[in-house]
């Protein structure tokens, strides 16, 4: 028998002596055999002896017999439910809310709880789309119940339903009345990003601004714009733009420049390669010009890579920041094969909220779904010490 069992035949056991002792304090002690509670403790009972049997099928069934003869008993219901879902059994934590919803004497209010548990079931079954839909009729009971408005918030951003999402941060605004503007700036930067890759330029590019209006300060929103200016062509514009990043976002992400100043080569031999160098030379941020001499690795070359290495004069760097640069040296060395072998794997980014890393730049955490957390990983340490996700 499974511990899971024991577990609930603890619960079961206990919620029947508490059912009883209960009994006894509503009425006097004569007259419980012959009252009708008998029958509601009961199938109970029975429901205990499915489970020591271990038929927890059978048992339900019983436990259904509870509930349909008093509403309170529908709470250890609910619980049961509960328990059944902690344990990973999706299908019967259904099948315990569903049988709430078929009765007829319910509540209003444990219909709500049951639409939200139903909600919660389909959801960690992956069963999104009817998650959805249950979160939905709580809502219509409950309008401003923030646990399913965080849930389907949670959903629509898994499912990048952008839209939808807004909405619900819009939502979430009015009910806890609270700015979610940076939240919102960086849902609205998604979809510019998506009519980018649609081929809508237009839609993009007033998306982008309406992010940028927002919140000023939505690094992702900067670097969609600076790469719709760059593409049009209107390069004294991605230039002040540029500029507006490096002022308006926070520096951990100035880092993110360089690659976007050299997506179009016209552009950067032009203007891109001075403003950099200009940065650099006001800034002298390390992690910048690493990335800036990785990137002209990556689209230029290897032998203008070291140059530049050489212009900056990059030195007392940190160990991540030295095996970085020797992962691009071409000698072939152990240890150069080294740093590329670990290069591949390692975590470049870390999110300032709940610490996980990542090898990729992503604008929200894949753990805490907070949006813009995520920063260059920097100092001696070369795996870190946080949990990772790739
Ligand atoms: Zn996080």
């Amino acid at each position: 028998m499974s511990s899971f069992i024991i577990a609930l035949m603890i619960v079961a056991v206990a919620i029947a002596v508490a059912l009883i002792w209960k009994n006894r304090e509503d009425f006097p002690e004569q007259e419980i055999e012959e009252t009708p509670e008998d029958v509601r403790v009961s199938p109970l009972l029975r429901g205990i002896n499915y489970l020591l049997s271990d038929k927890p099928d059978r048992a339900l069934q019983e436990m259904v017999q509870v509930a349909k003869i008093r509403s309170e008993s529908a709470e250890v219901y609910m619980a049961l439910g509960e328990m059944f879902r902690g344990q990973g059994e999706y299908g019967r934590a259904v099948r315990i809310h569903q049988n709430i919803l078929a009765r007829p004497d319910v509540s209003s209010e444990l219909y709500f709880q049951a639409y939200v548990s139903l909600g919660k079931d389909f959801q960690a079954g992956g069963l999104l789309d009817r998650a959805i839909k249950h979160y939905a009729k709580a809502l219509a009971i409950q309008t401003d119940h923030l646990p399913s408005l965080y849930a389907c918030l949670r959903i629509r951003e898994q499912s990048h339903e952008w839209d939808e999402a807004e909405w619900l941060v819009s939502r979430l605004e009015q009910v806890e009345n609270a700015s979610y503007h940076e939240h919102r700036a960086y849902l609205k930067a998604e979809m510019s990003k998506n009519a980018l890759e649609q081929g809508d330029a237009p839609l993009a590019e007033s998306l982008a601004i309406e992010a940028l209006k927002l919140s000023p300060s939505c690094t992702h929103a900067h670097l969609l714009r600076l790469r719709q200016l760059i593409a049009a062509g209107e390069y004294d514009q991605a230039l002040k733009q540029a500029e507006l990043f490096l002022s308006q976002t926070k520096p951990e992400h100035h880092a993110l420049l360089p690659e976007i100043l050299m997506l179009d080569s016209t552009f950067y031999r032009q203007s891109g390669e001075a403003f950099m160098l200009d940065m650099w030379n006001q800034y002298h941020d390390v992690e910048v010009g690493v990335r800036w001499v990785e990137q002209v690795s990556k689209t230029i070359g290897e032998k203008e890579a070291k140059a530049l290495k050489d212009k900056l004069g990059l030195k007392n760097l940190s160990l991540r920041h030295e095996l970085r640069l020797a992962a691009l040296d071409e000698v072939d060395t152990n240890l150069v094969q080294q740093a590329k072998y670990w290069r591949l794997s390692m975590k470049l980014f870390a999110c300032k909220q709940c610490g996980v890393q990542v090898h990729d730049m992503r604008w929200q955490c894949p753990k805490c779904n907070t949006w813009g957390s995520m920063e260059p990983l920097q100092g001696s340490h070369i795996f870190g010490e946080e949990q990772h996700v790739s």
